[in-house]
């Protein structure tokens, strides 16, 4: 196996990558190697779908089992190495019937197909043994030798991104909205991985082209929920458990959520939200479920032993699971993408074997303490406040905003996100999403101008809010988003926010910090063009980067 996709990949003084039996985030060389050679079917997928769609046909099933079986190969998404198996043969009948689509199409126009090699022409193996002798055939490094350093690096950043905008669109498809564009550009995408194109000038054109597909898959899933479950609202949460049986729900999928509800609905069950499903809370038609009970734990890197603790069966909706323990394995369940191998999948959306499970666990045995954070301040009900906002960035009240989000993850160096936000002075305003925010968010930050000082926007899923309240604010005051007083502090772990950094970068937002590492897979050459043409900058120290961006917007 190799692997550098994530922030925590293992790093040595020879260099970043995951390639012993396992990787740092649980996942065995087996598995690594079969989602290599998955996605490069898919790639083959592609180099069809992408002909087939220039002659006017498309294949709506391949475009979506494409999204599906990248968001499995997300880090600490699917474990299972026999789904692989299975979802390699899927791919490999969905590529024959890509390739007759492209042919009859071609000749329906009087043209002679193309004969395509590289990933249309591989033939995978019937059995898992066999499979794995092919791994080479389809490692992510390949052709290091041939191709350079700096092209590898611009390509993973395309297959990295490409993960991303895979996984948002595929969650908004699960509540119906679907953007033929974005399956136009995954298909243009996987055709130029496929044709092994070297030129970097070209591939990080191809990233930015990723990174406005993500914006528009962003907001197809920004219409998704809001459609689905209304626009969030401010809300209170209480973030300690009360007596009776509990259900836990991980990860970011709100359908599964609402089919859980629906599940125990007059059951005398309380359902609990954990890591990023917490922004649930927030929307009106979840909220609506009285026993929708409050948020229990922290950031998914907790799991382990929050999971054990929890007395109730977990539900892990996508990611990011880590190795079920001992003390819980009997009562996890995994749904959609998410696997781990010998734990109970619901693949149709049926969680009454769940409601089960909570009836014949004990529960909480006693109400804790009550306490409550404040969260849900999606795009509208920030834009509902807007003329507050405005008068108090006029008056002075409000000096700078700070976007200080993404994922969170157990490495060293992360603290720094938290210093950050208590340091942030108290004239400013900091806006947040995804997991990290679990590293302050219980902190009390108080408030300004009648707002509180710390507004949570939602899941890493919700950066289209964001980017949304940045473009409207910079309408306001008559400006460009970078002329704003405006800071990204962005920390990030798995490859949607590889994608959502291209889609920053692709709407021109400059001066991104990101951390707590640059990604691996980034050569110093393309380090390089990032800083110049974009600015873009590494985490350093809380105190100097807040006294910098405030010198940098006076
Ligand atoms: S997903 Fe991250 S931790 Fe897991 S093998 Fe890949 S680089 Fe390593
Ligand atoms: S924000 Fe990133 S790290 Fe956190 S749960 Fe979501 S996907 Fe995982």
């Amino acid at each position: 196996m190799f692997c550098y996709q994530c922030e925590q990949t293992y790093r040595s003084d020879e260099g970043a990558g995951c390639a012993g039996a396992k990787g740092m985030c649980g996942k065995d060389a087996t598995t690594a190697d079969l989602q290599d050679i998955l996605l490069y079917v898919c790639e083959g997928v592609g180099q069809y779908l992408h002909r087939a769609r220039l002659l006017g046909a498309t294949d709506i099933e391949a475009d979506r089992f494409i999204l599906f079986a990248f968001f499995t190969t997300l880090t600490n998404v699917n474990f299972n190495a026999a789904k692989f198996v299975e979802m390699i043969q899927q791919a490999s009948q969905i590529r024959d019937r890509a390739k007759a689509l492209y042919e009859d199409a071609a000749r329906a126009a009087g043209k002679t197909p193309e004969t395509l090699s590289g990933p249309a022409a591989f033939a995978p193996a019937d059995t898992m043994a066999k499979l794995l002798a092919q791994a080479s055939e389809a490692a992510v490094r390949k052709d290091a030798a041939i191709l350079g350093e700096d092209a590898v690096g611009a390509r993973a950043l395309i297959l990295y991104g490409l993960k991303g905008v895979c996984a948002y669109a595929h969650h908004a498809r699960v509540l119906g909205e679907e953007r033929d564009a974005i399956y136009a550009t995954v298909e243009h995408a996987l055709d130029m991985l496929a044709r092994e194109e070297r030129d970097v000038a070209t591939l990080l054109d191809e990233a930015l082209a990723l990174g406005r597909a993500n914006f528009l898959a962003m907001e197809a899933l920004d219409a998704a929920n809001t459609g689905a479950f209304g626009a969030p609202t401010p809300t209170s949460v209480r973030v300690t458990p009360i007596k009776g049986k509990a259900i836990l729900v991980s990860g970011h999928d709100l359908k599964d959520l609402h089919a859980i509800l629906e599940a125990t609905k007059d059951k005398g069950i309380n359902v609990y939200t954990h890591g990023e499903m917490l922004p649930a809370h927030s929307y009106p038609k979840l909220k609506a479920y009285p026993h929708l009970a409050g948020n229990y734990g922290g950031a998914w890197q907790d799991q382990q032993k929050e999971f054990a603790e929890f007395p109730g069966p977990i539900v892990m909706t996508s990611n990011c699971l880590i190795e079920p323990q001992p003390r819980y394995r009997g009562r996890i369940f995994t749904a959609g993408p998410v696997g781990w191998a010998g734990v109970r999948h619901i693949a149709d959306e049926n969680f009454a074997i769940v409601a089960q499970a909570a009836q014949a666990l004990p529960g909480f045995t006693e109400d804790a303490p009550e306490h409550t954070i404040t969260i849900g301040f999606g795009r509208e009900a920030v834009l509902g406040v807007a003329d507050k906002v405005i008068d108090a960035v006029k008056s002075g009240a409000i000096r700078h905003f700070f976007l200080v989000g993404g994922c969170d993850g157990a490495a060293p160096g992360r603290n720094y996100y938290t210093d950050f936000a208590d340091e942030a002075p108290k004239d400013t305003l900091i806006l947040t999403l995804g997991c990290g925010k679990y590293r302050f968010n219980k902190h009390d930050f108080g408030t300004i101008g009648g707002l509180p000082r710390l507004l949570d926007m939602g899941q890493c899923n919700d950066a289209y809010s964001a980017l949304v309240v940045a473009t409207k604010l910079a309408e306001a005051f008559g400006v460009g988003v970078n002329e704003l007083p405006l800071s990204l502090i962005v920390s990030w772990f798995e490859q949607k926010a590889a994608a959502v950094l291209l889609t920053l970068l692709a709407l021109g937002v400059r001066n991104v910090r990101i951390g707590p590492t640059l990604p691996a897979f980034l050569t110093p050459a393309l380090v390089d063009v990032l800083v110049e043409k974009f600015g873009v900058q590494p985490v350093g120290d809380a105190k100097s980067d807040i006294a910098a961006s405030l010198a940098r917007a006076a």
